[in-house]
């Protein structure tokens, strides 16, 4: 494996939560970072405390991807070596409702981003796919060559993107592109001063729990307990945010060596429970997490946990942070900051 070299790289998205935690990786790999956000998601304070943490600046653009003026106006005015791209929509249920917008801002925002790259002759790509690209797989752990099948708009957005890309490189082998599937990302950076701040009622567990933890919310919903898994609750492999930002450094370096399309799981391997995931919380908090046992959710596995083996041997990747560590950082940044960016 080749150091990294230094670049600037356009991290898009990159005030939200992932790529607020990526902008830090970076800055302390010695990048300089471009963000392009929109803010439709975030705060500009995530950026503020990623300088604070990293004692660096970054630049910020305000904008929005589908934006092909202002994209080009960027790849003119900076030497982009890089682009990470966050920049999407991630409800499940919403993609649902508003399918449109989904594939507008997700499948259309991600083409005019290419479009922009070409024509800058800029052609290293990593994107944020997701796990719920393999829709609900029969075998588990989940490798990068299961069966993929989205279930919802969302994951069809993500699908689509990718076989977009993986088109784009067929026609023109000179691209770097990596496709990054996330499993669950939790956690939050060890200083407590960035972390996931969702707008509304988390959809997620772990938000939901910490936001019981501190008071915000009563009690979480368990989303079935009649599974087929071991206590009954659906199985999920959680991965601490700060390793999966870690793994697109990894991807950007496996980037360098040469031309290609790489597809990866970025996961920890470990499945654990919703039941487990609770009292992992609650011990690394000290609180008691109220629930209550309710319907299953539509569209949601029973389990899903990656095989990483091919992010280990190819990009020298792995995940260091254990469940306990996740939860105690989740924790820290949700006592520090109970109302998230607002506070
Ligand atoms: P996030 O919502 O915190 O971050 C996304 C960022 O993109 C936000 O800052 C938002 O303001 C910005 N954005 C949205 N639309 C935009 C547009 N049209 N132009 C410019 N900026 C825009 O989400 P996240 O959890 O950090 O996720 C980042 C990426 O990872 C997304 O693509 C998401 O689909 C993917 N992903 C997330 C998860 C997860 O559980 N968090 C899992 C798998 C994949
Ligand atoms: N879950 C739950 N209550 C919630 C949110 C999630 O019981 O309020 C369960 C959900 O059914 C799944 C696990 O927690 O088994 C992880 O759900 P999340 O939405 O965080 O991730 P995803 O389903 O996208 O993997």
């Amino acid at each position: 494996m080749p150091q990294d070299k230094i670049k600037t790289i356009l991290v898009t998205g990159g005030a939200g939560y992932i790529g607020s935690h990526m902008c830090v990786e970076l800055l302390q790999a010695g990048h300089n970072v471009l963000v392009l956000d929109d803010l439709s998601n975030s705060s500009e304070k995530s950026l503020q405390a990623v300088e604070r943490i990293t004692q660096k600046s970054l630049s910020f653009i305000l904008g929005d991807i589908r934006d092909s003026e202002l994209l080009a106006r960027v790849f003119a005015e900076n030497k982009i070596d890089a682009v990470l791209h966050f920049a999407g929509l991630k409800a499940v249920g919403e993609s649902v409702a508003e399918p449109i917008r989904y594939y507008d801002v997700n499948l259309n925002g991600t083409l005019k981003l290419i479009e922009a790259m070409t024509n800058a002759d800029c052609k290293t790509l990593v994107f944020s796919s997701s796990a719920t690209v393999y829709g609900i797989p029969e075998t588990m752990p989940i490798e990068e060559n299961t069966a993929t099948g989205a279930i919802n708009p969302y994951g069809r957005s993500k699908l689509m993107v990718e076989q977009a890309l993986m088109d784009l490189h067929e026609s023109d082998p000179s691209w770097r592109i990596a496709l990054l599937r996330y499993f669950n990302p939790v956690g939050a950076h060890a200083s407590g001063e960035i972390g996931e701040d969702p707008n509304d009622v988390p959809n997620n567990l772990m938000p939901f729990i910490s936001q019981v933890a501190v008071g915000r919310r009563e009690k979480l919903s368990v989303f079935g307990d009649d599974y087929d898994t071991p206590d009954g609750t659906g199985v999920r492999d959680y991965i601490h945010v700060v390793d999966l930002a870690r793994g697109h450094l990894k991807a950007l370096q496996y980037l360098d060596e040469a031309p290609t399309l790489g597809v990866f799981n970025l996961g920890t391997g470990n499945g654990y429970s919703v039941l487990e995931a609770i009292k992992a919380f609650e011990a690394a908090s000290g609180k008691t997490i109220a629930y209550e046992v309710v319907d299953r959710r539509a569209g949601d596995a029973a389990v899903s946990f990656a095989d990483p083996q091919k992010a280990q041997r190819e990009l020298d990747w792995r995940a260091e942070y254990d469940l306990a560590r996740m939860c105690e950082d989740v924790w820290r940044w949700q006592k520090k900051h109970p109302n998230g960016f607002s506070d």
